[in-house]
């Protein structure tokens, strides 16, 4: 090993790097397929693409990059804060809600820190805990979901933060409004509570978490416009806190961390309510469909409350490259200690049947 390698960060050297989904285009060249013949349900991105409202406003931004984007975020800071009652001093842009992770990690972690986190939890939280030396807590999930009790015990004095996916990535369970209610009440005040809500926009009865910041908790809301807006591949998502919080992650970030097409595209995206809906309705659809084939063939599942099944077929790894051979790429879990499950992500209809036709036919052809 060169001695510059040597010399970075001991923790770095153990980080794992996130392992995305597989690309289209590559599995097409890989197995010598028409991209247009390749269906991708692993990373739970919209099926009927960006809002139309977002494509023509990006569109219209394209002419203007020449300009630096508006690197305090004005227009798209003041629209979240309409939104949702509160005042743009609450809200703080990410390049993907991911990179507001990360900015927690600068400003907030340092080398021996404990971070809690569910066992099943999406993964970067340990990724970025580790980046910054911070040490993560893994508390079991029992039935995959979060036990907000348990982690409420797992918090020390060393505790900085606990992450709560909510609901969660790659398992579907959520936690209720009573639940966090009840948590919220026992975090002491040394401690930051990250509650990530990538998907609360399908939620039929979201908790209501903005009071926590309302009330002046040491809370971070994340959401984000690559999921039920399809704007994955712009790279921008959301905080909601506090003015002081937010003022600290203001500090961390980049001068231009959300670019001008993704703002604008955002911007739009955030008011196209009837693009969201028929997202939802179209996720309700294809959750109905998928649990409903699952039942009647007998392969587990865990019920789902986001865009997306955790699916259990004994080997998760062979089931992936049996299935991405026929042109259908899923998501292998081994990456999440899950080797015997596949996490499936609701399609369109077209999309759910065959996807589900062609596991069975996998799954037959393995027993
Ligand atoms: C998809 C997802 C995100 C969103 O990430 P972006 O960086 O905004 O694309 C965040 N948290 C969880 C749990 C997710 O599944």
């Amino acid at each position: 090993m060169s001695t510059v390698v040597e010399h970075s960060h001991p923790w770095i050297q153990n980080l794992v790097a996130y392992d995305p989904g597989k690309p289209i285009e590559e599995t097409a060249r890989e197995l010598g397929l028409d991209p247009e013949s390749i269906i991708k349900v692993a990373s739970n991105e919209n099926p009927l693409g960006p809002s139309p409202v977002a494509v023509e406003a990006m569109k219209e931004a394209a002419s203007g990059v020449h300009i630096y984007p508006d690197g305090g975020g004005y227009r798209l800071r003041s629209a979240i804060a309409e939104k949702f009652g509160l005042d743009r001093q609450n809200i703080i842009l990410g390049n993907g809600s991911n990179e507001i992770i990360e900015l927690i990690g600068h400003g907030f972690l340092q080398p021996g820190d404990e971070v809690v986190v569910a066992e099943h939890a999406f993964v970067v939280y340990k990724l970025m805990a580790t980046l910054f030396g911070a040490k993560t807590i893994e508390v079991p999930d029992p039935g995959f979901v979060h036990d907000l009790d348990a982690m409420a015990d797992a918090i020390t004095e060393k505790t900085k933060k606990v992450f709560i996916a909510n609901p969660n990535n790659p398992t579907g369970t959520m936690v209720d409004e009573e639940a966090l209610d009840r948590f919220m009440e026992r975090v002491p005040d040394h401690v930051m509570v990250i509650l990530d809500e990538a998907y609360y926009e399908f939620l039929h009865e979201p908790p209501n978490t903005l009071k926590y910041v309302e009330q002046g908790k040491n809370v971070v809301i994340m959401r984000t416009f690559s999921k039920i807006q399809g704007l994955a591949g712009l790279r921008i998502g959301y905080g909601i806190t506090t003015p002081e919080i937010a003022e600290v992650l203001q500090k961390c970030r980049q001068p231009f961390n959300a670019n001008s097409i993704a703002q604008a595209g955002a911007l739009a995206g955030l008011m196209d309510d009837e693009h969201q809906l028929k997202t939802r309705d179209l996720n309700d659809e294809g959750l109905a469909f998928w649990q409903e084939k699952l039942r009647e063939q007998e392969i587990d599942f865990v019920p789902s409350f986001a865009n997306f099944l955790l699916v259990k077929v004994g080997d998760g790894d062979e089931v992936f490259r049996r299935m991405l051979q026929r042109g259908v790429i899923i998501r292998a879990m081994s990456g999440y200690k899950l080797p015997e499950w596949v996490r499936i992500s609701m399609g369109t209809m077209e999309e759910n049947r065959r996807c589900f036709d062609t596991l069975v036919e996998v799954l037959g052809e393995m027993s």
